[in-house]
């Protein structure tokens, strides 16, 4: 009988714990979570900085939050959003709908609220290896070590900001803050802001932002150039060359004065409890070596949940937790070593020769089916019904094109394959 270890319970934690505690061989799961309730990303919170307990606050989610994606795209397989939602639904109803995943399954009564994971090595068992896992009980200051048969480690990855090396900005006089630390437009009232980066929080947030600031400048590579009607206050400039003084200048040679940069540059993958025998490296935002962004190859006892992005996320790690639950069950065998390394090893080099960057190691979009497809088939269950990537394409596209009613869309799915927007949101 095994005992498993989940680091985590945001989405993918409770997630991966729905399926081990349902798994006859399972013996026991401990979910760790360093917060006082569930939830991870979804969870509001004012405070920035450090929560009471000293831990950096994990949370990046911003007071106005509504989902990028329709409610059809957060569902997991078995526990879809239900029906009488909107389409795009608020942070808190998000959280909302993941305690009642955790409760309908029964995983919240085994979660350790405010217990946070410090360190995980590996060791040698009598019959294979096992982990050590020291965990501290951060209402009681005591730390426990404890032995464990798996790890999963579902952590989440949107709590370590990326700070660009911008020529001039360690220099720069005005103030300087990453999206992770965001809550609120007021803080911006009557400035002039450098927003740099047009992801989904940088779009969303430049536009917010208008409402209070005398300018916004959206500086962004996109290769697209959004075709949404921006307020007067901003406007859209290429990367920035360097900031001098109260000056940004951009590479196409044009500048201008500003009072803030506000960084929408994403966040790193960070697992700092992982000790350097358990073998993961972490450079320019690859994490490796992990077997289809899963399974560590020098341990396979440990698993990553939902390291890819731009992904069909909840689905996703559903369909990552029935694989390697599936592996641990012998349903099937995970291949050897040297074939894991070899996976890897190829898929980098495919990823490289389509123009992929290192950093885009864990980058899915229209790789997304495949992957799906290449899971299932090893594990032999079920993929995800395509119907999910068509609508999460056709979400990003509208995104793009009409950021400010986008969100009034409304979907339906008709079968795996087809789905029908039954009603528009005003076209701009
Ligand atoms: P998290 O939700 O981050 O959960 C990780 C958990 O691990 C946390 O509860 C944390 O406290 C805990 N933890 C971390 N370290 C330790 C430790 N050492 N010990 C114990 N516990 C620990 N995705 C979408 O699909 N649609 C969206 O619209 C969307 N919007 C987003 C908006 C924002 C602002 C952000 C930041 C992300 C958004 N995402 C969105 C991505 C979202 O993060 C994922 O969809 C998903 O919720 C991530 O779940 P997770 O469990 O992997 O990570």
């Amino acid at each position: 009988m095994s005992r498993v270890c989940v680091i985590g319970a945001g989405a993918a934690g409770l997630c991966a714990a729905r399926h081990l505690l349902v798994e006859p061989g399972v013996s026991q799961v401990d979910i760790l979570e360093q917060a006082g309730q569930l939830g991870g990303t979804w969870v509001y919170t004012e405070k920035i900085g450090y929560d009471d307990f000293g831990l950096p606050i994990h949370s990046s989610m911003y007071k106005s939050l509504r989902t990028n994606l329709p409610k059809e795209i957060m569902g997991f397989p078995d526990f879809p959003v239900p029906e009488s939602e909107r389409s795009y639904l608020p942070a808190k109803d998000m959280l909302a709908f993941l305690q009642l995943y955790s409760d309908k399954h029964g995983v919240t009564k085994h979660i350790k609220f405010n217990h946070h994971v410090q360190l995980v090595i590996p060791k040698a068992g009598p019959s294979g290896e096992l982990w050590d896992v020291t965990f501290k009980d951060m209402t009681t200051n005591i730390s426990e070590t404890r032995e464990y048969d798996y790890v999963f480690v579902c952590n989440g990855h949107y709590n370590t900001p990326f700070i660009p090396s911008i020529p001039g900005l360690k220099e720069f006089e005005g103030d300087v803050m990453h999206s992770h630390d965001y809550r609120v437009p007021e803080i911006f009232t009557g400035k002039r802001v450098l927003v740099v980066g047009a992801g989904p929080s940088g779009m969303d947030i430049a536009l917010e932002i208008t409402s209070v600031t005398e300018k916004v400048i959206l500086s962004h590579h996109l290769k697209e150039q959004p075709k949404t009607v921006f307020p007067d206050n901003l406007v859209q400039k290429p990367d920035v060359a360097r900031i001098e003084g109260s000056k940004v200048y951009f590479v196409d040679g044009s500048e201008d004065v500003i009072d803030v940069v506000f960084l929408c540059t994403g966040y790193l993958y960070n697992f700092p409890f992982l000790h350097k025998s358990c073998g993961i490296v972490v450079e320019d935002n690859c994490v490796e070596p992990l077997y289809k962004h899963l399974v560590n190859i020098h341990h396979p006892s440990m698993c990553f949940i939902g390291v890819p992005y731009y992904v069909c996320a909840f689905s996703m790690f559903d369909l990552q937790v029935r694989y390697y639950v599936r592996s641990m069950n012998g349903t099937f065998d995970l291949p050897s070593s040297e074939e894991m390394t070899a996976h890897w090893e190829e898929e980098k080099r495919d990823r490289a020769a389509r123009g992929y960057t290192k950093r885009q190691a864990h980058m899915m979009g229209p790789d997304q089916e495949k992957y799906y497809a290449s899971l299932a088939s090893e594990a032999r269950t079920r993929t995800l019904p395509s119907v999910l990537t068509k609508i999460r394409e056709e979400s990003s596209i509208r995104f793009l094109h009409n950021l400010k009613h986008y969100r009034q869309d409304i979907y339906k799915i008709i079968d795996d394959d087809t789905y029908e927007i039954i009603s528009n949101g005003k076209r701009e």
